[in-house]
């Protein structure tokens, strides 16, 4: 079995996308160019239509790109110094990023071994510890890691239980769907990035918000032009520049037209992959009714070593790899004196970021590719044994 020799496995390989779609890129590019709206101009509107439909949610506010997304969110809601945010540790720095922004308290929860996602027992401990130490739980931000989304069945009444609201961080996420419900259209408002990388992304840096929530859509529709009110020149409150390029809402219209093609591409991919591996190593666990947007494709190694002797015999087959995350929040530097839900580590966070690592995930990649990978990771454990 051969990988055809002259080509190079890519982690994520925009390049095929956009050989499929490079007339229709130049040809959008170039209608912004002719009409010269380059901030806020018609494409803006028609991307934030079509994704608002495509994730059946009333409103979508495009924005400067997915940490801003979740900062709007924040700052309409008024979050502030004594206010505590749930957040899992087991994802990228921007989820936990913003909270600190305003002031307020990133409280760090445990994940499920599983899923990777939130762990609704590790959500009520944070938020009985929060209330002990004097903070107000104001609202909690689940994140669909990997392309999958929460467990907004048990987190939900939780939030609504406790007078919070619940923020999805959906970077990742965007495409899926929990139980007949779009990612987008789930809890008070959803966050997402248009980062090149993204299951959906741009060429450059872009983001959206989705809410039902007209209150909270105007409010960060003014936040998104430095607080502007009705006349341009009263700002009615601080707010910040956080406006989508219109070159990018063009490039977005033209591959949110293939997105639903692709994320069943994507799903192709990892069932491939799953039939492949199942009888060797853990692979990622789809609950019935979910549908993940497979941002990354995520195994399980049985130990930290193991993770490294896989990892280097994939390297040594030209098979690229990577570690989401090595490291989970709550130990950075940055973010260790923020609280956690036991008062100490998260034991599953910690644990999985010793173990956890991701194959190569596009929707073009070809059969052979992922026998090719998928061989050379069985041969890896044969070896071992
Ligand atoms: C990528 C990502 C973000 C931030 O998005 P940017 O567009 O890069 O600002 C936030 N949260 C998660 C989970 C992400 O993966």
């Amino acid at each position: 079995m051969s990988v055809k020799e002259n080509r190079r496995i890519e982690f994520i390989d925009l390049a095929a996308q956009q050989a499929l779609i490079r007339p229709k890129i130049d040809a959008a590019i170039a209608r912004v160019l002719d009409h010269g709206g380059y901030i806020m101009g018609k494409e803006v509107p028609e991307l934030e239509k079509q994704l608002a439909e495509f994730a059946g949610a009333k409103y979508c506010l495009s924005c400067s790109n997915g940490t801003d997304a979740l900062a709007l969110v924040l700052m309409a809601k008024n979050i502030k110094a004594g206010d505590a945010v749930f957040v899992p540790s087991f994802t990228f720095a921007a989820s936990a990023e913003v909270i600190a922004w305003l002031g307020a308290a990133a409280f760090f929860v445990d994940i499920l071994p599983d899923s990777f996602n939130m762990d609704p027992a590790s959500l009520i401990q944070a938020i009985a510890a929060a209330k002990k130490q004097g903070l107000n739980p104001a609202a909690i931000m689940p994140v669909d890691l990997f392309g999958q989304p929460a467990d907004y069945d048990k987190i939900l009444p939780i939030a609504e239980k406790n007078d919070m609201w619940v923020l999805c961080d959906s970077a990742q996420g965007f495409g899926g769907m929990y139980h007949g419900r779009k990612v987008g259209s789930i809890g008070l408002a959803t966050a997402t990035s248009f980062f090149p990388a993204k299951p959906l992304g741009c060429y450059g840096d872009g983001g959206a918000v989705f809410t039902d929530d007209k209150e909270l859509y105007d409010v960060m529709a003014s936040l998104r032009v430095h607080g502007k009110g009705d006349d341009k020149y009263d700002n009615v409150r601080i707010g910040m520049n956080g406006r989508l390029d219109t070159l990018q809402a063009a490039i977005l219209i033209e591959k949110l037209a293939i997105f639903p093609d692709e994320l069943i591409k994507r799903q192709r991919v990892a069932d491939h992959y799953n039939n492949l591996l199942e009888n060797f190593i853990v692979i990622p666990k789809l609950p019935k009714g979910l549908h993940s947007a497979w941002a990354q494709y995520t195994l399980t190694a049985a130990s930290n070593k193991q993770r490294d002797e896989l990892q280097a015999a994939l390297k040594q087959a030209g098979v690229p790899s990577m570690v989401y995350y090595p490291k989970p929040l709550h130990l950075q530097t940055a973010y260790k004196n923020f609280p956690t839900a036991t008062g100490k580590g998260l034991p599953v966070c910690e644990d999985l970021a010793s173990r956890v690592f991701s194959l190569p995930m596009h929707p073009y990649l070809e059969d052979e590719t992922i026998k090719y990978i998928s061989q050379s990771l069985i041969l890896a454990f044969k070896k071992a044994a």
